[in-house]
């Protein structure tokens, strides 16, 4: 039905700040796309999110609004543990589906996810939107054309201060899926595999507790993930951390690349090759905004059959490196990274 239309009509949801702040927009941008329906559990919500962000139709109903045969594509912004159960609904009722990461918050459910949407043969997308940027895109380019030589070592900083309108579920309710490791930790699994183009297998991790996060949960973590070619990469991820930029490195055996301020939602940050003592700017291509970028390859998608940036395989191995991470900062030791 979609591949021959014109206009792809997006349904939200979850009425969400993610959706607010970024993804709207950056769905109506797009000549061949707009936000025709949003669905929040509270029907006040729904109808107030409606109005304030110009969406046509509120529903308090995911059923009611998955029948709805307007809608194409549905983007999944709920918190985490909602996300498997929307999916499989949305696939059952034939929906293309752009979910938030962590796809799920088992591998079993992430797994049922790709699953019904393979069968049901739909677009299945996870909404990492890091690779999106050209930052990222130019670094895993200059990896892949051998300007470091062989890469040896990553390393993320990506330990940020949670703003406080997003101080909720994420600190208090580890049912929903919060904690650091699967809000960042997630992100920074798939930056790493799409800039160095490898798997990891097994990771090491030790979490803290710094004053934000309650019920258990972790707000700061620090570990190193081991990719299957040898390379090192640390990664240190925060809520806590209030004047800290955040950046990417690669290390190689003939050159250092510098990605700095470029673990972030915005289209900014430079990259800076590193030869011995000299050091050369990279120029980088006009940078889009993240989203813009990430919804239209899933329009794309949609429309030609290509693959979505970050498709839902990708989705399911940063999540089975987020857990891995997540397991051993619980048992102390080295874990494996399911396959
Ligand atoms: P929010 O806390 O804004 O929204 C999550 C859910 O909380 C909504 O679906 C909504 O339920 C409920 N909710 C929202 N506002 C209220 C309120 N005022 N009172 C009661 N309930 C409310 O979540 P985020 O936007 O921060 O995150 C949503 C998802 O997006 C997560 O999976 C997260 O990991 C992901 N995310 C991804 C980012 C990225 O860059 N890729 C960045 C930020 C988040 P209902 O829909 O029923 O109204």
């Amino acid at each position: 039905m979609s591949q021959a239309k014109e206009e792809l009509r997006w349904a939200l949801i979850g009425a969400s700040d993610i959706a607010k702040t970024r993804m709207i927009e950056a769905i109506n941008s797009q000549p061949n796309s707009r936000v025709a329906a949003v669905f929040s559990s509270n029907a006040e919500r729904a109808k107030a999110y409606a109005a304030e962000n110009k969406i046509p139709k509120p529903y308090d109903s995911l059923k009611t609004l998955l029948e709805d045969p307007e809608i194409d594509i549905v983007y999944i912004s709920t918190t985490n543990d909602l996300h498997c159960e929307q999916a499989l609904a949305a696939a059952a009722a034939g929906k293309h589906i752009l979910c938030e990461k962590p796809l799920a918050l088992s591998l079993t459910d992430a797994r049922e996810i790709l699953n019904a949407a393979q069968t049901a043969k739909l677009v299945l997308g996870t909404n990492h939107h890091l690779r999106n940027a050209v930052t990222h895109r130019t670094l895993r380019k200059l990896v892949k054309e051998g300007a470091i030589g062989k890469p040896l070592a990553a390393r993320v900083y990506h330990a940020v201060y949670l703003p406080p309108r997003l101080q909720g579920w994420r600190l208090s309710r580890p049912e929903a899926g919060g904690g650091v490791i699967l809000d960042i930790t997630v992100h920074d699994a798939d930056t790493l595999r799409f800039v160095l183009d490898s798997e990891v297998e097994d990771v090491i991790a030790r979490s803290a507790t710094q004053g934000l996060a309650t019920g258990g949960m972790e707000d700061a973590v620090m570990g190193v993930m081991y990719f299957q070619d040898g390379v090192l990469a640390q990664f240190h991820d925060a809520f806590t951390i209030k004047h800290a930029p955040t950046g990417l490195e690669v290390h190689g055996t003939e050159g250092s690349l510098f990605a700095v301020n470029v673990m972030t939602q915005d289209p900014v940050g430079r990259v800076v090759l590193r030869r011995d003592n000299d050091e050369t700017e990279i120029k980088l291509d006009p940078p889009e905004d993240l989203y813009v970028h990430s919804i239209r390859h899933f329009n794309q998608a949609v429309l030609t059959g290509t693959q979505p940036f970050a498709t839902g395989a990708d989705g399911f191995r940063s999540l089975a490196i987020a857990l891995a991470a997540l397991e051993s900062t619980q048992s102390g030791h080295r874990t494996a990274v399911a396959k």
